[in-house]
């Protein structure tokens, strides 16, 4: 059995302040609570920075000290990668092999915009990862949303061509779950047996809820994941 913690959307900016709250110490609270907790990885996935400068991934650093357990990293559209790539590059991953399961990373930021799409190369390359899996189970984890949000959340912001992801992820009857943020919420969906997280901002929520949060996982030998939003 595994555990994993997937925090995501912090938006460290230089100014504590950003997006009307102050991201520096709402990711200090969350640390706060998932420093002591067990956990074989954290998982952050993506626009760890409100605007993708070198300080910013600094800050960041210096906040996630307190982990223990392996960081692991994939871009947003807030996220600058060459930037992302100085500080962070050791957590950057393709597949973090946990047990009886992988977690394969796919990339879904496109330049200069703030909807995601998944280029013919990132399909292939997704699909070849999902085959040479020697794993038992398998969970894929993405920046953007790969399901309307059914919330406030406006939909043409998510992944453009979802249906270009499922065709590759309905091939492989390994996969357990697909993770995301993003949309800055917690919610969960199911496709054909397939779950479907969205997990919240450490730093603001884009719904009414006032709380940050965080999502703990359990890995379970048998294929069964397990998990909770936990709220601060
Ligand atoms: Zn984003």
């Amino acid at each position: 059995m595994k555990h994993f913690i997937q925090i995501s959307d912090c938006h460290i900016d230089d100014a504590e302040q950003s997006m009307g709250v102050n991201t520096h110490q709402n990711l200090a609270h969350i640390i706060d609570k998932i420093a002591p907790m067990q956990s074989d990885a954290l998982l952050i996935s993506g626009d760890l920075t409100h605007h993708g400068t070198l300080t910013s991934y600094k800050k960041l650093k210096e906040l996630l000290a307190p982990v223990q357990s392996n960081i692991f990293v994939l871009a947003g559209n807030h996220d600058n990668p060459h930037n992302l790539a100085a500080v962070f590059s050791a957590c950057l991953f393709n597949t973090l092999s946990m047990g009886v399961w992988d977690i394969i990373s796919v990339d879904s930021v496109q330049a200069k915009k703030t909807s995601g799409y998944l280029t013919k190369d990132v399909l292939l390359e997704l699909d070849q990862q999902l085959a040479n899996s020697q794993a038992k189970y398998i969970l894929v984890v993405l920046h953007h949303p790969i399901v309307p949000m059914c919330s406030t959340w406006d939909d043409t912001l998510s992944l453009e061509n979802p249906q270009d992801l499922f065709t590759v992820l309905d091939k492989h009857l390994k996969i357990q779950a697909v993770l995301f943020g993003h949309a800055h919420e917690a919610a969960e969906f199911e496709r054909n047996g397939l779950k479907i997280i969205a997990c919240p901002s450490t730093a603001v929520q884009f719904t009414d809820e006032k709380r940050i949060g965080f999502n703990h996982y359990t890995l379970n030998n048998n294929g069964h994941l397990e998990y909770k939003t936990q709220w601060i």
